[in-house]
């Protein structure tokens, strides 16, 4: 990624702004955070397509309200068949530099203390869906366009602030956009956490089928909604007489008729992170075997599924692997259901780092089980990773640890972003690191979604100058 004439931006660059941005930012703070709520206020979640609104009435709502924010700043607006639009600022150049942010969310989810779309002030806080996770950022990121252009900053590459419509359910956003349009030189996402993220592991998504079989015993089985979390419940139904069954920590049992009900409770947690998690589908399988409630042909599959669930390292299945620049390769077993035809299929979700690969990891795993079950690759996106020391990123990292005062290193991690999808992109903020939520405030897809104000307010001074360091630099 490194070319041989781009040098980072001098530390002391853009020192002749610092002052102006500081009072920019605390000029505008009250009118930030009246727009932050704007945006809240529109539930913009995924909804059934419509003409002019591709991911639903929702998300084009929200994308009209901060088009027509950043044209009260002065900014010139666009859009790409309303699947993503932008505010922007000319540069000398035909190359251009961007920002990219979501304007669609979650859903609100139970468990809120207030109206998820009426933003609330709390002690320094904002509360409301949206807030962190990306309606506040996607403002900070039009603010910044606002300082550059009041400001007079000379630009030698134009700068867009990106605002997409479906990051949250498919980013079928980012690619509607670049088949029509350029790729900007350099691309940061404010949708994550600072300092800044710099590699996301390869992510792939393969099933493991059994059966079926005809004359077995396990009549169902089922578990997990989507196949990247590690499901809390799962059940099957298998012939078995309850009396003769003993009791097991995380099962609960049921006679029906002939059927004995075994119900597995576990521990839900993202697939890319499933440290402490506990897997209900195989709290089911594992007491399946144990007690021996399976024909010979079914404990081979359950078999060959305890090697998945062994350990959400791939030991058990041969396909552990560290690269050292990432964490280690993660499996998890995100669902399990009985097809019509008869055959069991588990999913699994393999985060890994840049020394395997889909394909890979699918004749190994496949090796690894037999013919007690048949392993299908699904889909597979691979590692990026843009080196530390490349220009941009020390630019980037250079300005969170003088405007924070801190001494951070950019992290890797298993989750996917905008980032992977341009050329050159990496995630920058705004969640600060061991920053603690307070009692009352929730994290990024949770009740009582929160978001600090002057986290917020400080991360838009870190965007400014970055946006003005990065003028500097050779793209
Ligand atoms: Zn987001």
């Amino acid at each position: 990624m490194e070319r041989e004439n781009q040098v980072s931006a001098k530390p002391e660059s853009g020192a002749e702004w610092v002052g102006r941005i500081q009072e920019f930012v605390r000029q505008n703070r009250e009118e930030i955070i009246l727009n932050i709520g704007r945006l809240v206020a529109v539930p913009s979640t995924e909804g059934t397509p419509e003409e002019g609104a591709p991911f639903g009435p929702g998300p084009r709502k929200a994308l009209d309200e901060a088009l027509k924010m950043a044209r009260e700043m002065g900014l010139s607006v666009g859009h790409q068949d309303y699947k993503m639009g932008w505010a922007e600022l000319p540069g000398e150049r035909a190359e251009y530099l961007a920002t990219i942010t979501h304007l669609d969310v979650v859903p609100a989810g139970e468990g809120w203390d207030g109206d998820p779309f009426v933003m609330r002030r709390r002690e320094g806080w904002l509360l409301g869906r949206g807030v962190a996770d990306d309606k506040g950022p996607s403002v900070l990121c039009l603010y910044a366009l606002k300082f550059l252009k009041e400001a007079g900053v000379p630009l030698r590459y134009g700068v867009r602030a990106l605002l997409g419509c479906n990051e949250e359910s498919g980013m079928a956003d980012v690619p509607a956009y670049l088949a029509a349009n350029p790729a900007p030189v350099f691309c940061f996402s404010p949708d994550t956490a600072f300092p800044l993220c710099n590699g996301e592991k390869g992510h792939c998504g393969l099933e493991m089928a059994g059966g079926p079989f005809p004359k077995g015993r396990i009549l169902d089985w089922e578990g997990g909604v989507a196949t990247n979390a590690v499901p809390d419940r799962a059940s099957a139904l298998v012939k078995a007489d309850l009396k003769a069954l003993p009791q097991r920590e995380g099962v609960t049992l049921e006679q029906e008729g002939e059927y004995v009900r075994v119900r597995g409770w576990g521990k839900s947690g993202h697939a890319a992170m499933p440290e402490g998690t506990v897997n209900a589908i195989w709290l089911v399988g594992s007491y399946l075997l144990e007690q021996g409630l399976c024909t010979p042909e079914e404990k081979a599959y359950l078999e060959a599924l305890e090697k998945l669930h062994r350990a959400t390292d791939g030991s058990g299945l041969g396909i552990a692997a560290c690269d050292g620049r990432f964490d280690p390769l993660t499996v998890i077993g995100g669902t399990m259901k009985k097809m019509p035809d008869g055959r069991f299929v588990q999913t699994l979700d393999i985060r890994y780092p840049t020394n395997t690969g889909g394909k890979k990891l699918e004749e190994a795993i496949q090796k690894a089980v037999g013919a007690a079950a048949q392993v299908k690759l699904k889909e597979d996106a691979e590692p990026f990773y843009i080196e530390v020391d490349a220009a941009p990123i020390r630019t980037l990292i250079d300005t969170y640890n003088q405007v924070t005062g801190s001494n951070e290193k950019p992290f890797t991690m298993g989750g996917g972003t905008y980032a992977r999808n341009f050329p050159l992109a990496v995630s920058f903020g705004p969640e600060y690191p061991d920053l603690q939520l307070p009692a009352f405030g929730g994290p990024m897809h949770g009740a009582n979604e929160a978001a600090q104000e002057e986290g917020l307010l400080q991360a838009l001074e870190i965007y400014i100058l970055a946006l003005i360091r990065l003028q500097q630099l050779e793209f």
